[in-house]
């Protein structure tokens, strides 16, 4: 079958078809994002509302050019998949409604996708990952471990008690003037500095159990700068990078830590076989966190999987991908009461909400 996805839950534009090609290298027919980066960049963070406006003016062309590049007319399509939650409500709508109203044009049955499972489920588009596999999901709003062991099937080992992994990456990058979005900004500088220049702290390092703390690193890092600013009565260069590298030293050190925990649980459940270990989410783009992950899974006998670069930050072949996989599992699905929710956590069996005035 052929899906169209939508993806309009924060600062990405985005649409994609895909197909069950037994081939991965295949099964992404066209995609197109249109990043909102430079409306927002004024604001050091995204707007809701100028989000949603950015999404009703352009979603309506970037679908007819996606058509165009597949060389498909929307009767070709099978389903159509939107991003119901969570995410910012407005944007939510204007993905919902435009993918509701070509599913019933065609007379197709309409998909509703959490976006985390997006997220969560890009590496099976882009190769053969297995279930059940442990996923770390690192994105701007979300930094959590996960066991998974099928469609729809989340088990939560850790998740972050304060900050998101791209959260710290951003708020990072803002206190040290490098702009929005802050995580490759933060990376690009760290590439020059000397991570062990600083001492910053590694919150929950060594403690049992998964979860994340990242407030207190923003705080450390804040201090950093300002000790550097009132020696030089400005931040230079080469303390900016150097505070980067520590920063992102440190952010590595506690996923391996939390990492490593998070292993030892999911092997209680599934047993001592090789496993994948998937990174996913905006984060997943790091280099450098990619390669600490990379030497956990040797350690620990997984095999890691990450996504292409282009499909780690929000994309709509994620979108379009997870709703193929629920099409394949449950080929008379039909989701077109379901309305957008904010909020809508991965492991939560609480179902997208249904009806009119809920
Ligand atoms: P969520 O998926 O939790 O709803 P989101 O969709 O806004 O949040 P994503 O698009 O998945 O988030 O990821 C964006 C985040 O990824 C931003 O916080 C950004 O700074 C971060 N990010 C992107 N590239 C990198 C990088 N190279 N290093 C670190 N962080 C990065
Ligand atoms: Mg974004
Ligand atoms: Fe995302």
């Amino acid at each position: 079958p052929l899906v169209l996805g939508i993806e309009t839950s924060c600062d990405e534009t985005a649409a994609a078809i895909v197909s069950a090609d037994a081939d991965p290298a295949k099964r992404l027919v066209a995609h197109r994002v249109l990043s909102q980066i430079e409306d927002h960049a004024d604001y050091g963070g995204v707007v809701p509302e100028i989000a949603a406006r950015h999404h009703i003016s352009h979603l309506d062309r970037l679908l007819a050019a996606l058509m165009e590049d597949a060389g498909l007319s929307f009767d070709d399509i099978d389903a159509v998949a939107a991003t119901t939650g969570p995410g910012l409500v407005g944007g939510l709508m204007v993905g919902v409604m435009t993918a509701k109203a070509i599913a019933m044009a065609a007379g197709k049955p309409f998909i509703s996708v959490n976006h985390l499972e997006g997220h969560a489920l890009t590496v099976r588009l882009t190769g053969e990952v297995e279930f059940p596999f442990l996923l770390v999901l690192m994105s701007g709003g979300h930094c959590q471990i996960l066991d998974v062991t099928g469609i729809g099937q989340y088990r939560r080992l850790g998740t972050t008690i304060d900050d998101a992994a791209g959260e710290a990456f951003d708020k990072t990058a803002k206190l040290l003037g490098l702009g929005y979005p802050g995580g490759p900004a933060v990376e690009a500088a760290a590439l020059e500095g000397d991570a062990d220049r600083f001492d910053l702290p590694r919150p929950l390092l060594g403690k049992p159990g998964a979860d994340f703390s990242f407030s207190g690193l923003k705080t450390a890092v804040r201090r950093a700068a300002e000790a550097c600013v009132a020696k030089h009565g400005i931040l230079l260069k080469q303390d900016r990078a150097d505070i980067c590298a520590g920063f992102q030293k440190a952010i590595g050190d506690c996923l391996v830590d939390r990492l490593r925990h998070a292993i030892a649980d999911f092997r209680e459940v599934h047993g001592d076989g090789t496993f994948p270990l998937v990174v996913a989410g905006g984060v997943a783009a790091n280099k450098a966190l990619r390669t600490r992950l990379t030497a956990v899974a040797e350690e620990t006998g997984m095999v890691f999987h990450a996504p292409p670069m282009a499909l780690c930050t929000d994309n709509g072949a994620m979108i379009a991908w997870a709703g193929l996989e629920r099409f394949i599992a449950e080929p008379d699905i039909d989701d077109r009461d379901v309305s957008p929710r904010p909020r809508w956590p991965l492991d939560s069996d609480a179902e997208p909400l249904v009806g009119a005035g809920r």
